[in-house]
């Protein structure tokens, strides 16, 4: 990561710099993010139909689906509501003049625009589309994106609930492909992580070689650093979680998980990012294939705690910027509507932005400040996706040490050493 960033700030020393950045060394980036996507929805059918068809019976299944869906619900509310708290301490909008306010509605309200048209299409949705969303009419074309996750997680709970129900000597051979498919799933995770490192630097060179100038960075500067605050308050609320839960210890938790948040960070996505995930879940926190199989995609899709802070504190700092009071009732309703909007964001970069909109449109905050935002949106993102990955781990441990699944991890390496 680093040296991508240095290597990335030699070159703009140059006139070709960042044009070879872009021809020579971005593409490997995007074949990496490339690759990883490409085993999200084979890793997710596989992963939950062996996880739900290990379970005995479907009582405990929908005992640990209540508890997962609960969990996430709380800590994204618990989320919003720190975000809230340090937007409103730190107030990063009233450090905007008018000036650089109008600069940046100039300089960014294209690209905005394009956001405002994804969010456009949303807006027209009933109250149950979420429910229709769900619900794929043909599964090949479901699985056709990594957009629609929901709906290929639908059908594989479906499918793996189905296979608990017929006779075993039946289910036998079905069960059997999808555990074989699931290792060959596992190692492909593991063949393209040996090329990580190079993924990642070349990932790294290209977004500094396409970052704005720093002058708008500074001007947003108190806007992000309440955002990373924030998400470092929720860091330290994870660890509390687990430590007081499952008994683990701070090192221990984030030794494990770090590799994902790396992986995170330089992709900005959450779908990417899941088959590292479950892989460091399972393989190095203790947590049972048959509990992480089913709570971390399904996190990886609504559980998105950084996003809904980061959309909180978004909010209120637009409106911050355009002179705005938000009331105790309106404040409220973000807390709501963030909650919603980051189920809704889909786990790719940037979409956390596009459904902030709804939030705005909700407290009637002017959209055009999404332009406001827009120059300082990629790093954040990559901050935020960290957030939503951990979150995840660390429900998945919550919910593992409930059901009696959170054992041993099966890597022995120096991090367990260290936590005896
Ligand atoms: N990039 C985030 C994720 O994949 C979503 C967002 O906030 O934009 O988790």
């Amino acid at each position: 990561m680093l040296v991508g960033v240095l290597f990335a700030l030699l070159l703009t020393n140059f006139d070709w710099g960042a044009s070879f950045i872009g021809d020579w060394i971005k593409p490997f980036g995007t074949i990496f993010i490339s690759s990883l996507k490409l085993i999200a929805i084979p890793l997710i059918l596989a992963a939950l139909i062996k996880g739900i068809s290990d379970l005995k019976d479907i009582s405990s299944l929908s005992k640990m689906g209540m508890r997962t869906i609960s969990i996430y619900v709380i800590t994204t509310v618990i989320a919003v509501s720190i975000g809230l708290t340090v937007v409103s301490l730190i107030q990063p909008g009233k450090t905007i003049n008018e000036n650089t306010r109008n600069e940046l509605v100039e300089a960014y309200g294209g690209d905005a625009d394009a956001k405002l048209q994804a969010a456009a299409a949303q807006k027209d949705a009933g109250p149950l589309q979420a429910l229709i969303d769900l619900v794929p009419s043909n599964i090949v074309n479901a699985a056709s994106s990594n957009r629609n996750m929901l709906q290929v997680i639908f059908f594989a709970v479906f499918f793996g609930i189905s296979l608990i129900l017929i006779p075993e000597e039946k289910a036998k051979t079905v069960k059997e492909f999808f555990d074989g498919l699931n290792e060959v799933i596992l190692k492909m995770v593991d063949l393209i992580m040996l090329a990580a490192p190079y993924g990642v630097f070349a990932l790294m060179a290209a977004l500094v070689v396409e970052a704005p100038s720093a002058d708008l960075f500074a001007a947003l500067g108190m806007y992000a650093v309440s955002v990373v605050f924030g998400l470092l308050l929720m860091v330290v609320f994870y660890i509390v979680l687990v430590k007081v839960f499952t008994k683990k210890s701070p090192k221990f938790f984030l030794n494990g998980i770090a590799p994902a948040q790396l992986l995170a960070f330089s992709t900005s996505s959450s779908a990417a990012t899941l088959p590292v995930t479950m892989e460091r879940v399972t393989e190095h926190l203790g947590v049972e294939e048959e509990v992480s199989s089913f709570v971390l995609p399904i996190g990886a899709t609504i559980n998105m705690d950084g996003t809904s802070l980061y959309q909180a504190v978004a909010a209120v700092f637009i409106a911050q910027a355009f002179g705005m009071d938000l009331s105790f009732a309106t404040q409220l309703g973000i807390i709501a509507t963030a909650t919603l909007a980051s189920i809704g964001s889909a786990a790719v970069p940037g979409a956390g932005m596009v459904m902030l909109v709804g939030v705005l449109g909700y407290a009637g905050i002017p959209e055009a400040g999404l332009a406001l935002i827009f120059a300082v949106d990629r790093p954040l993102d990559m901050c935020r996706t960290v957030i939503n990955v951990t979150g995840d781990a660390t429900v998945s441990m919550l919910v593992a040490k409930s059901q009696g699944k959170l054992g041993d991890p099966k890597v022995k390496n120096w991090d367990d050493t260290y936590n005896k």
